[in-house]
């Protein structure tokens, strides 16, 4: 199946509302302007310079959205075009957006990860580091990020009620959180979780952004 034909199908097979994430982290521009040609606009990248590369050469009507794992020195190089973070995992990283962000006159909006796999090699906030960033007041200070919500990956595993409960989990901490802290701010609405193995899970539970990538773009390789 081509690219553009495996976009269609997943594109038919998830509500209207909810957002699809083309992940292209590894694949060629090439393959991303096959999707575009397809008609996706948003992308979801790991690597802060392999998403700054691809937004210099790629049409400037895509939006990036980073997802993986970001280090303080490397915020620099998306902050002035990245659509939305959704890998902010302490109170450094997001004072790092901010600051930058500052400099480049823009709001960033930003997810919060959380864990909720619990597994060794993953990154994430529990509810109580979470609450202790939105209560501290250097966060309260910050003008130039925008919190639209919370992300989470779900465990490796093909026990799927395993990874149904962590969805089901993640929703219920999203409501918590609105709940508690952003209950006049509509633009906190978003829930991204769900990857190719369990977007369908995911958006029973309440999922709004899907991040599919090698369902779109087939296996990756990552010994190039
Ligand atoms: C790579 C990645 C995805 C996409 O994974 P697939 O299994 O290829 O769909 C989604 N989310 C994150 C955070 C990723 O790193």
């Amino acid at each position: 199946m081509s690219i553009k034909d495996n976009l269609l199908r997943i594109k038919q097979s998830i509500p209207n509302n909810v957002t699809l994430i083309a992940v292209s982290k590894t694949k060629p521009q090439e393959d991303i302007m096959q999707a575009y040609n397809a008609g996706q606009r948003v992308f979801g990248e790991n690597k802060a310079q392999e998403m700054k590369e691809k937004y210099a050469n790629l049409p400037k009507d895509i939006q990036w959205h980073m997802i993986g794992h970001l280090q303080e020195n490397k915020v620099k190089y998306i902050v002035p075009f990245v659509s939305m973070i959704h890998s902010v995992d302490s109170l450094k990283i997001l004072l790092a957006v901010n600051k930058r962000a500052l400099l480049c006159n823009r709001v960033v909006d930003c997810l919060f990860e959380m864990d909720i796999s619990h597994e060794e090699s993953k990154f994430g906030l529990s509810m109580q580091e979470l609450r202790a960033i939105l209560l501290s007041e250097e966060y309260k200070e910050m003008k130039n990020i925008r919190i639209c919500g919370l992300m989470g990956i779900g465990s490796i595993t093909d026990l799927r009620e395993q990874t149904k409960k962590e969805f089901y989990e993640l929703k219920e901490m999203f409501l918590e959180v609105k709940r508690e802290f952003f209950a006049n701010a509509p633009y906190f609405s978003q829930i991204s979780m769900g990857m190719s193995s369990d977007y369908d899970l995911a958006i029973q539970e309440g999922s709004t952004m899907v991040r599919i990538g090698s369902d779109i773009f087939g296996a990756r390789d990552y010994t190039k």
